[in-house]
């Protein structure tokens, strides 16, 4: 286990696995080390991110080396961010673009355990994607039933969605997970209990890609979330932020 600490803010961040990458403190350092394209990085600084927060720090240059990952850091430390930066910097270009060849069908979900988070985090993905042609689908009944359309399906890049939204479709077979590449679990402690697990359960299972990333997210990771979570992921690293002297 090793322990840094983030210097510019008041967390302390901590940190288990293996091979952890390291830290990064700017997002010119991400696109340095990374490649991100102007356009994300000048939709950044227009919603007045200017620096990454610790929890960014961390756990963008984790998911940009395509570990799993299980993050743990309080409620507006950014968590969004976190995953929605690497997830656009992995998919490189939007599946209705001819520059990029990723299979058809979705490659990015985004599950969060409710309606009104799935929305929020769906805005925020429409402000990050701000002048490219990502299609980012906020699952509904309506709009689920638009991929009956195997056109309209396989040019979807991101869909954000409850569990149990998504499992409706994957149950009528409108909507297939083979080409996922990225699954995230946002406020996972919600979803990792008995309520939602057969679903969640029945989504990993759908997510049949070889070189599939999972991520969860959350405030707070009780025992038995973190054993699901544990379950669920590869080869974690943990990261987690919290309060100095707590
Ligand atoms: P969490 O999911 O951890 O509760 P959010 O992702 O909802 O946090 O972010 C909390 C707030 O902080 C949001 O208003 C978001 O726009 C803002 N925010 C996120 N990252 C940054 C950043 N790097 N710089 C400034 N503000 C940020
Ligand atoms: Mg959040």
């Amino acid at each position: 286990e090793d322990e840094n600490a983030t210097g510019r803010s008041h967390h302390r961040v901590t940190t288990k696995g293996y091979n952890v990458p390291e830290c990064v403190a700017t997002f010119e350092a991400i696109r340095d080390r990374y490649g991100i394209s102007t356009l994300i990085l000048s939709n950044l600084s227009k919603n007045g991110y200017s620096h990454p927060t610790g929890i960014q720090s961390y756990g963008i240059p984790i998911l940009l080396e395509s570990r799993d990952l299980a993050a743990i850091s309080p409620t507006g430390t950014g968590k969004t961010l976190s995953y929605l930066l690497p997830t656009f910097v992995s998919l490189r270009a939007p599946s209705a673009s001819a520059d990029v060849d990723c299979g058809s069908g979705v490659r990015a979900i985004i599950l969060a355990p409710t309606r009104e988070l799935a929305h929020q985090i769906h805005n925020e993905c429409l402000k990050l994607a701000q002048g490219r042609k990502w299609r980012i689908v906020l699952f509904s009944k309506a709009s689920a039933n638009t991929f009956s359309d195997k056109a309209v399906r396989d040019k979807v890049d991101i869909i954000v969605s409850t569990p149990l939204r998504l499992v409706a479709s994957l149950q009528s077979g409108s909507l297939l997970l083979n080409n996922v590449r990225h699954l995230i679990f946002d406020e996972a402690d919600r979803m990792f209990d008995r309520e939602f697990l057969p679903q969640v359960e029945g989504i990993v299972a759908s997510c049949t890609h070889p070189s599939i990333q999972k991520a969860v997210f959350s405030a707070t990771l009780p025992a038995n979330a973190e054993k699901i979570a544990m379950d669920i992921l590869r080869d974690p690293i943990r990261v987690v932020v919290g309060l100095k002297d707590t």
